[in-house]
């Protein structure tokens, strides 16, 4: 199959777990993870209709840009672990940190977007979502569910950050009702951050979790947004 017909499975499949979760078809938005893809691949899903890419790495992202610069119109968000050194060369590629996880890192991006607007580099607050860690599992990264809306206040409160929503990575397990649950503390992290109504919170109504293997689970439980790599690209080329 080719890029374009897997993007459009991936697609029909989002379409299907909306209208089984009794809401909109179009309520999800797909978020391609472009990982280490060739340009060419990334292209063509552009072409084919994507909208959204994100990338994980610093280097890559910066690697990548050059290659897309005449491509259709999309947005670039980061979902990898952030380093406070590499945020002046993301924020120059990417419109949306997904996976703000510290108060610090909010202050650097905060601080760096501040500088980017005085200089006229950005129009505007950088999105941001609070990445939460909702399975427990030591490795991943994102604060824990009940450190979220103590965060989510900080960057509510910074001037040049504009609180979207939460990120997670689901629970890595077979066990789909394991998924499931880190899936809905996503959504209830959320609805008790939204019903807190700490200042500059209120459009934090996204919710960013579910990937190739399991975006209908995640559907079912609220998500707003997957992120899907494999579905589309294929496996990754190892190394
Ligand atoms: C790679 C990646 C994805 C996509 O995973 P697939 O299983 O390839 O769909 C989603 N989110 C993050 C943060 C990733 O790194």
């Amino acid at each position: 199959m080719s890029i374009a017909e897997r993007l459009a499975a991936v697609e029909a499949r989002v379409r299907a777990a909306s209208t089984a979760a009794d809401r909109p078809a179009d309520d999800v938005a797909i978020l391609l993870a472009v990982k280490t893809q060739p340009v060419g691949a990334v292209l063509d899903a552009l072409l084919a209709g994507a909208t959204i890419l994100g990338h994980n790495r610093a280097q890559e992202l910066v690697a990548g840009a050059a290659g897309l610069a005449d491509a259709p119109a999309h947005e670039m968000h980061f979902i990898g672990h952030l380093q406070s050194n590499k945020v002046n060369q993301v924020l120059r590629h990417a419109g949306c940190v997904q996976t703000v996880d510290s108060a610090r890192l909010a202050d650097r991006l905060d601080r760096a977007t501040a500088r980017r607007r005085a200089d006229g580099e950005a129009a505007g607050p950088l999105a941001v979502f609070v990445q939460v860690n909702t399975s427990g599992e030591e490795a991943k990264h994102g604060v824990r569910p009940e450190q979220a809306a103590d965060l989510a206040a900080t960057v509510g409160a910074a001037d040049n950050l504009h609180l979207r929503g939460l990120m997670t990575v689901g629970a890595h397990s077979p066990d789909v009702g394991l998924v499931r649950a880190s899936y809905e503390r996503l959504t209830a992290v959320r609805d008790t951050l939204l019903a807190g109504g700490a200042p500059g919170t209120a459009d934090a109504r996204e919710l960013s979790m579910g990937m190739s293997g399991d975006l209908e689970v995640a559907i079912a439980a609220g998500a707003t947004m997957v992120r899907v790599g494999t579905a589309v690209f294929g496996q990754r080329p190892t190394g």
